[in-house]
């Protein structure tokens, strides 16, 4: 087998190239440095473990994470591809075996941690060895612009210095322009192709909701018929993980949690039981979930709000990646943003503090915008793209009633006028209400015109109207926290223009209504569906890996809808190859026949 068609058919079970992958392997073939930044689910792992087969010697794949590494070992063991990793769980005999798997030329892909080359030795054994080509996964740990910053990462510019003639090749989901150069300059691959994808996931229902309460009865108003689904539920904190896994093991939900409490032993029991479908949720800190590759994640809700645009979008980007429709929550409130800014503060070890800010700022924004959620991610990571229309709660909402607040509005903003546009919105809004604090009898501001003029909204319902001229950009937020009218804004004070809110945006909040999201199972016939699986099960325990490494949710799919009736059908069905083919066809053809025959 040597032709790049033959094997993507054969071993990976795929009829054609998704978009950039082509380019992408063939960058590598020619021998080039590269930097691919795609969505999740792009089929970023193809784009190198195809290659690595074609070229002689072993590609080294630089990965974060243990449990990600034995995960694609496992998912290429599968489709026959000689692949190992190196960790340092492992005794010094394995070690050794493996190099010498290396040294026989048979091993196609080596995974190991970028810690690794800290190791005494390492680079000079490497130096000995027949290496094809690098691979940099999750690539945006190399930049301190970023996110998860790692300072292991930022000293794999030593590969190029070391290795001038071998490819680099770096791969993310997430880079804005700032952090793609800064990867390049890092890694010193200055005349690297760069291919760079859209921001976006179709597939990503997002819906995002002003929190009530402790926000667990809209949870459960989510995760409604989804028993049998999985997910994950992020928490902003260790004790509220147990305290909502608690919650939804009583309410019959198959849940653990899982934070950097917990002992390791019991973190890898819980990953082990997610991964092999033993539980459905796992209710997480962000420790939990990166690099995760199970195919059939179908939700993901978060109880309050990420830190950062890119935080969130890798932590949903974990659901769909079979690219079947899959469902987020979003639940926050203004103090989610509050809280977050007062860690940051408070963190003497924290660099970069007004990036962080910044970046929080913008995710606050996101939650309260009215415009089209897929829009905005991918303009927060430069890319420029038509509203979604049918995949976010903003695009969707329908007919929400308008509220015309352009009174209210001008009030806020007259009072910020009078007071010189130098106080955050706390005051203005103790202002309008009448406040007796401190602060406005030492500015003397009780005697301005404006005091107390807007006594009959509640705290909450002036934040939402600040949000909303936030989110139209009449007003921005300067040095000290200090708001400032833009032209807009004066607009709006001279009374030249109005302002809408969506009834649901401000005062008592509705009453949470179950989010209505089409089923991905909607329209497939269950019955054959179960039984696929079920066959899956018994294959996958007797083979004791994941499910979803025999076969993936979206191939049953598939084999439920078309009943194949030979081995030439079956191979029609994405994500069976012949290797796959060999190793389960049979059993599963069988099955389709015999459905087919009841
Ligand atoms: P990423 O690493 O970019 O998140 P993966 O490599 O995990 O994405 O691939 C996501 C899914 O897409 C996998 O289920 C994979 O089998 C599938 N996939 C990859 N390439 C193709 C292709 N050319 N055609 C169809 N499915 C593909």
């Amino acid at each position: 087998m040597n032709d790049k068609y033959e094997i993507l058919n054969k071993t990976f079970g795929h009829s054609s190239f998704r978009d950039f992958q082509e380019d992408a392997v063939d960058t590598i073939l020619n021998k080039n440095d590269l930097l691919t930044i795609i969505p999740t689910g792009g089929g970023k792992s193809l784009c190198y473990q195809l290659p690595a087969l074609l070229l002689a010697g072993t590609a080294i794949v630089i990965s974060p994470l243990i449990a990600l590494m034995q995960d694609q070992v496992m998912a290429l063991e599968e489709k026959n591809i000689s692949a190992a990793m190196i960790s340092s769980a492992q005794s010094s005999a394995q070690i050794d075996e493996t190099i010498n798997l290396m040294k026989s030329g048979e091993l196609k892909l080596l995974y190991i941690a970028p810690e690794r080359f800290s190791a005494y030795g390492f680079l000079d054994l490497l130096k000995t060895l027949n290496i094809s080509f690098f691979v940099i996964d999750e690539a945006h740990c190399v930049s301190e612009w970023g996110h998860e910053f790692r300072a292991d990462y930022r000293n794999l510019g030593l590969l190029k210095q070391n290795f001038p003639n071998t490819p680099v090749c770096a791969f993310t989901a997430t880079a804005t322009i700032k952090v793609q150069s800064d990867i390049v300059n890092a890694l010193h691959i200055q005349n690297c192709n760069i291919l760079r994808g859209i921001t976006k996931r179709d597939n990503l229902k997002i819906n995002i909701k002003k929190r009530i309460g402790n926000g667990r009865t809209q949870l459960i108003n989510f995760l409604n018929n989804r028993e049998n689904e999985i997910g994950i539920v992020y928490t902003f904190s260790r004790k509220e993980a147990d305290t909502v896994a608690s919650f939804l093991q009583e309410k019959n939900f198959k849940a653990k949690s899982y934070h950097a409490g917990l002992s390791t032993q019991i973190r890898d029991e819980v990953y082990k039981d997610f991964l092999y479908d033993r539980i459905n949720i796992v209710v997480a800190t962000i420790a939990f979930g990166m690099g995760i590759d199970k195919s059939n994640i179908r939700f993901v809700a978060h109880t309050s709000m990420p830190k950062t645009m890119e935080n969130f979008y890798q932590e949903i980007g974990r659901a769909g990646r079979d690219g079947l429709s899959s469902d987020t929550l979003l639940l926050f409130t203004k103090a989610d943003e509050i809280k977050r800014k007062a860690f940051i503060a408070n963190d003497i070890n924290i660099q970069y503090k007004d990036l962080l800010e910044e970046k929080l700022e913008y995710m606050y924004r996101f939650c309260i915008s009215s415009n089209c959620r897929h829009q905005l991610i991918a303009s927060y990571f430069n890319d420029t793209i038509k509203e979604c229309e049918i995949s976010c709660d903003n695009c969707t909402k329908g007919e929400v009633k308008q509220l015309n607040i352009s009174t209210d509005a001008q009030k806020f903003l007259s009072a910020l006028y009078r007071t010189n546009q130098s106080f955050g919105q706390t005051h203005i809004i103790d202002i309008l209400r009448g406040s007796k604090v401190a602060k406005i009898t030492q500015f003397s501001h009780q005697n301005l015109s404006v005091y107390s003029i807007g006594k009959d909204k509640s705290k909450n319902e002036w934040s939402a109207i600040v949000d909303r001229l936030l989110d139209v950009e009449a007003l921005s937020i300067g040095e000290y926290k200090a708001l400032k009218i833009s032209n807009l804004g004066f607009e709006i004070l001279k009374g030249k223009q109005s302002l809408f809110i969506d009834e649901d945006k401000i005062g008592n909040l509705p009453k949470d209504k179950a989010i209505k999201t089409k089923k991905v199972f909607e329209n497939v016939n269950m019955d054959y569906f179960d039984k696929f699986k079920e066959l899956r099960t018994g294959i996958a325990n007797e083979q004791n890996v994941p499910a979803y490494i025999v076969f993936s949710d979206k191939v049953l799919i598939e084999l439920s809808a078309t009943l194949p009736k030979n081995k030439k059908e079956m191979l029609e069905v994405n994500g069976i190859g012949e290797v796959k083919y060999e190793r389960y066809g049979e059993d599963f053809l069988n099955l389709s026949l015999d459905i087919s025959n009841q």
